[in-house]
């Protein structure tokens, strides 16, 4: 099978990206998409730019070889591009030029905030819209054309903790976790404050410590926090996990 993986350089794709390349035998076709606003690229993908050659460099050497690509989105400023709407548009394009049988994201069981559901929910519409009218034959979109592929998300049921315990160090010391990061002289300098800084610190410490119960920590931790329904039943989903 021909899989597409949309990927970022964060924690969760990059756990699923080597988890697609160690459990599968999938020929896997790995896309980025960098964003644009104003003609600037927007710092967090700056900070992708420098983060994702080193992680993609590693799981060829010691996974296996896999194809890669990027593309870029811009938007006029003020413009919130929700990562998962590029996902549905542009792998939905992917996939009606036949690039892959399925695609991957990862959405992972975290984030069920309603927002969140909201946006995943508007983005899949957009990519089944693509599968259920859009076929590129020779060049050319052909109305009426119908694609049978699926947007699969099977760390759905998997937390930070879980995707910690799973990758390797060395991995892990390579993925973006800040979601407001500089890069200054070609590094990534992460802020160290914002939620994401703040979480995924207490996460990978969590991680180590096997005695802890992933899943009651993670709502525990939320709970602390003020945080978000953890329960929320979210959009029906029908993926097939990996193996
Ligand atoms: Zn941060």
């Amino acid at each position: 099978m021909k899989t597409l993986i949309m990927f970022s350089g964060g924690t969760d794709s990059t756990c699923l990206l080597y988890r697609m390349l160690t459990t599968t035998d999938d020929q896997i076709i790995v896309h980025r998409l960098r964003m644009m606003t104003e003609k600037r690229m927007t710092k967090i993908s700056l900070a992708e730019d420098v983060v994702v050659p080193p992680i993609l460099n590693w799981l060829r050497t010691n996974c296996r070889d896999f194809e890669y690509d990027e593309s870029t989105l811009e938007m006029p400023d003020q413009i919130m591009v929700y990562p998962h709407f590029g996902y549905g548009y542009i792998g939905g394009l992917l996939m009606i030029n036949g690039v892959a049988d399925r695609m991957v994201t990862s959405r992972i069981k975290e984030d069920t905030r309603p927002q969140s559901c909201v946006k995943y929910a508007v983005a899949r519409d957009i990519f089944y819209s693509l599968m259920e009218h859009g076929l590129v034959d020779g060049g050319r979109l052909r109305y009426g054309g119908k694609v049978d592929a699926e947007w699969e998300v099977p760390h759905d049921q998997i937390g930070k903790i879980h995707e910690y315990r799973m990758m390797p160090q060395e991995l892990i010391d390579l993925v973006l976790t800040c979601r407001y990061p500089e890069v200054v002289d070609g590094k990534v300098v992460a802020c160290q404050t914002c939620e994401f800084c703040v979480k995924v610190a207490a996460f990978m410490v969590a991680a180590k410590d096997e005695t802890i119960d992933a899943d009651l920590y993670v709502d525990a931790l939320l709970k602390k926090k003020g945080g978000f329904p953890y329960h929320t039943v979210c959009v029906p989903t029908t993926f097939r996990s990996v193996k």
